[in-house]
């Protein structure tokens, strides 16, 4: 079917809302999102620390997006959440918007236990990718951890550098105005997007391409993270909204998609 026709049916089927959450997508050359992926999926949506990167805002984007798709979905504003071992073991996906912050022990290991044993794990800038600095178990788990976005809020250019996988097919390299995270990435995750910096703000990073978006496995749990999203807005532009829509559903299926093996090892 071609995507005319698909949307023609959606629209059919499911009224306009499912036409309208289409309609960004095919704005920005991206495919509609799976439809049903996320239908009875177990989700803890784990929202709090530092307000700068609107952590309310956000949990408003995505935790409708996600009711409306069908996931029975817990929001929690507490990282206390991570220590109800028989909710954690149930959960097929965790979502956490946590800037900075700490995590005591038995909160960390609630968390860390529950993606190794197979529950996904999605998130974003800050809220997954800069939340506990002294965890370095926790780093180990994301696959990367921000260090800094020399001038602040700037305009840079995102890659799509796979256009195979799923997560980024069909998308087209886009802009952004907001933070450009340097990050400190585990080599071995599967990068589907980078972003290249230039020497207006640190001489010395010219040319160095970071990585934006990628995939990856803790133990038996997909973790997926993307760098964009420094505040609610950032999710206007639909390639940054798309691309964390997409990597929610995918790390959602933990437990019963198959599992990817695509290390290699550049080095
Ligand atoms: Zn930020």
């Amino acid at each position: 079917m071609d995507r005319r026709k698909f949307l023609e049916k959606s629209s059919h089927i499911a009224g306009g809302a499912l036409l309208a959450a289409s309609l960004p997508f095919k704005l920005s050359g991206m495919t509609p999102l799976p439809p049903g992926k996320l239908e009875n999926k177990k989700v803890l949506f784990v929202w709090g620390g530092w307000s700068g990167h609107e952590p309310e805002k956000c949990r408003d984007i995505f935790v409708p997006w996600l009711r409306e798709s069908g996931a029975e979905i817990i929001v929690s504003d507490t990282l206390d959440s991570y220590l109800d071992k028989e909710m954690m073991t149930t959960r097929d996906l965790i979502i956490q918007v946590w800037t900075m912050g700490s995590i005591s022990s038995e909160q960390s290991n609630g968390l860390l236990d529950a993606v190794r044993s197979g529950a996904g794990l999605a998130g974003w800038h800050g809220g997954l990718g800069d939340s506990f600095r002294e965890n370095t178990e926790y780093q180990f788990m994301v696959g990367g951890q921000w260090v800094a976005h020399p001038g602040g809020v700037i305009s840079y250019v995102v890659n799509i550098t796979d256009r195979e996988d799923p997560l980024t097919e069909g998308l087209d390299d886009f802009s952004m105005h907001s933070e450009q995270y340097y990050m400190h990435v585990d080599p071995n995750v599967k990068v589907l997007a980078t972003t290249t910096f230039d020497n207006r703000h640190a001489g010395w990073i010219d040319g160095c391409v970071v990585p934006v978006a990628w995939k990856k496995y803790y133990g038996d749990g997909r973790v997926f993270y993307s760098s964009l999203g420094h505040v609610a807005a950032d999710f206007e532009v639909p390639e940054a909204l798309g691309i964390m829509k997409r990597g929610i559903i995918w790390a959602s299926e933990s437990r019963y998609g198959m599992k990817e093996n695509w290390i290699k090892p550049v080095y």
